[in-house]
């Protein structure tokens, strides 16, 4: 359900559910916002807010007794630094997604997770991991993001920990230069499972 003020799209009736269906969203609320001025506007009406991501959580984490607001539209790839070794994207962005724009530059992230379609912030805010011990969890290659926090006040953070303080609305990843295994698993990814991306 969205305020009449806001101009995003209202999932109000029907049952929403998690990724894969076992959980059912209990917020009175859902917001999709598309822009960052509609966020701002959610973020300082909305009560009790959860950000959601792709939904893959497999319980409550991304649930709130009130308003959740998703990220989806917050799906783009902003920039790839070739000199910082970085790419930006929006929240919402998918790794599926960008990560073949990655690789077809050469590049690749460090570490992936089993599924393409998980968003950036989402697998950084529960420390989603990928293979290999002695690889860091995906939130490990974050160098910097920009955080929206409820006081609408926009938070530019570099290498840092993260915290429940905010929406990440936009993040920066550091990438490395391409390798055969990672960029075989990025270019395996089917164009139907790609979502969104953000900074
Ligand atoms: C089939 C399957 C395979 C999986 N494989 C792996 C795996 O290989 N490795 C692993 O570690 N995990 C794995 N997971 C778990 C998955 O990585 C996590 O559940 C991850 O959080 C999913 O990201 P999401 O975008 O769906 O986040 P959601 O489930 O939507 O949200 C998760 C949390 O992130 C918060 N959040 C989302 N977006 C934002 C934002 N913009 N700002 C602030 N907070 C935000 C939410 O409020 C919530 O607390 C798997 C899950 C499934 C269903």
């Amino acid at each position: 359900m969205l305020s009449p003020l806001i101009s995003c799209d209202s999932r109000a009736k029907g049952v929403r559910k998690n990724w894969a269906g076992n959980y059912e969203y209990e917020a009175k609320e859902y917001y999709e916002p598309k822009t960052l001025a509609e966020l701002q506007t959610v973020m300082k009406r909305a009560g009790n807010r959860k950000a959601l991501g792709s939904g893959h959580s497999f319980n409550d984490i991304a649930d709130s007794p009130l308003s959740q607001i998703s990220t989806k539209h917050f799906n783009k790839l902003l920039a790839i630094d070739e000199q910082a070794m970085t790419v930006t994207v929006e929240g919402g962005a998918r790794y599926g997604q960008f990560a073949p724009e990655l690789h077809k530059r050469g590049y690749a992230l460090h570490n992936l997770a089993s599924l393409p379609h998980i968003s950036v912030a989402g697998a950084c805010a529960t420390a989603s991991h990928g293979s290999g011990v002695k690889n860091g969890n995906l939130s490990s290659a974050v160098a910097g993001l920009e955080l929206l926090t409820a006081s609408d006040e926009l938070v530019s953070l570099t290498r840092g920990g993260f915290g429940c303080v905010g929406l990440y609305h936009e993040a920066d990843a550091r990438h490395s230069e391409d390798v055969s295994g990672m960029s075989g698993c990025v270019s395996g990814y089917a164009p139907a499972v790609a979502g969104g991306a953000s900074r």
